[in-house]
């Protein structure tokens, strides 16, 4: 479903990967390790296409990412693409299921017919009380929760998290992770999670280390 293949990565003269390269299936659930500033939000935005600007190619059902016109990659992203930036983004101005709802604009699809599966997923993530909270008055775990739903509302065929319970303390970590990999279970969808976390990459079946400016991967179990 989503190959990349020898990719190649610079900032500059410093090279970040070199003839990286990964493959992924419908469903497969993956971790992404390695150290800070070892290129995970890097890697993160390549298959996001929010850069594109390195060598070699990403390729998403065989359609080549770096063919597509800016348009295209647009509505390929919004269409297809699940995002958890880290530290959440969330719009300190808009309430929790504002929020969740903010991937919806660009697509002009109107608002309200998403309005009943924003409140079922927030009730998947016991959240359903405080849809209309606005972030400040959440905590860290509550608001990663909105921003897991908000990855998942337009019903995404791949979620990508970079570093989702990098800023959570260790009870928070626990729940988010597995309500990461519960729900995109129930949804279907193909999760990469990047990490520098061993206990968070621990309960994924697939894990991947970023070493030597590729990635090794090994399956658990
Ligand atoms: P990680 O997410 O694993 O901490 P990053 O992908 O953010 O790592 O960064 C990888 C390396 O690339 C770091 O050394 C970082 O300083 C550098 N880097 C990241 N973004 C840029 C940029 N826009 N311009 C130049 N260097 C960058
Ligand atoms: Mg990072």
């Amino acid at each position: 479903m989503l190959k990349l293949e020898n990719i190649t990565k610079k900032y500059g003269d410093i090279s970040i990967f070199c003839g990286l390269n990964l493959e992924l299936s419908a469903g497969e659930v993956i971790s992404i390790t390695g150290p800070s500033g070892s290129g995970k939000t890097t890697l993160f935005n390549m298959i996001g296409t929010l850069d594109n600007d390195y060598e070699g190619d990403i390729y998403f059902e065989n359609k080549r990412l770096a063919d597509m016109t800016e348009k295209e990659q647009l509505s390929f992203r919004n269409d297809n693409i699940g995002f958890i930036f880290q530290g959440g983004y969330l719009l300190p101005q808009c309430n929790a299921i504002e929020n969740i709802l903010l991937p919806l604009i660009p697509a002009g699809i109107r608002n309200e017919k998403y309005h009943d599966r924003a409140m079922e997923l927030l009730e998947r993530v016991g959240m359903k009380d405080k849809a209309y909270k606005m972030p400040g008055v959440l905590s860290g775990g509550e608001c990663q929760r909105i921003a897991l739903v908000r990855s998942l509302i337009k019903k995404p065929r791949i979620v990508i998290a970079d570093e989702p319970t990098g800023s959570l303390d260790p009870v928070n970590a626990d729940i988010t992770g597995e309500l990461l990999l519960d729900m995109n279970k129930n949804e279907n969808t193909v999760l990469v999670v990047f990490t520098h976390s061993e206990r968070l990459a621990g309960i994924m079946r697939k894990h991947y280390v970023i070493s030597e400016k590729k990635l090794s991967g090994n399956t658990r179990w």
